[in-house]
């Protein structure tokens, strides 16, 4: 099974704050989110978008 990475936990960790920015570092398509992310996700934008994560 593939380990999925939480891209805002990866692009802190991985990403300078200007490469954050960079549209050319966001993941395309739906992105794995962890409980923590996807609970400010679901704040910023309330949509079809913002599914529940299943742990
Ligand atoms: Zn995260």
């Amino acid at each position: 099974m593939k380990k999925l990475v939480c891209v805002d936990c990866w692009r802190r960790d991985n990403l300078t704050f200007k490469q954050r920015l960079d549209p050319a570092y966001v993941t395309p398509g739906p992105a794995h989110r962890c409980a923590l992310h996807g609970a400010i996700r679901d704040e910023l934008r309330k949509g079809p978008e913002s599914t529940p994560q299943a742990a």
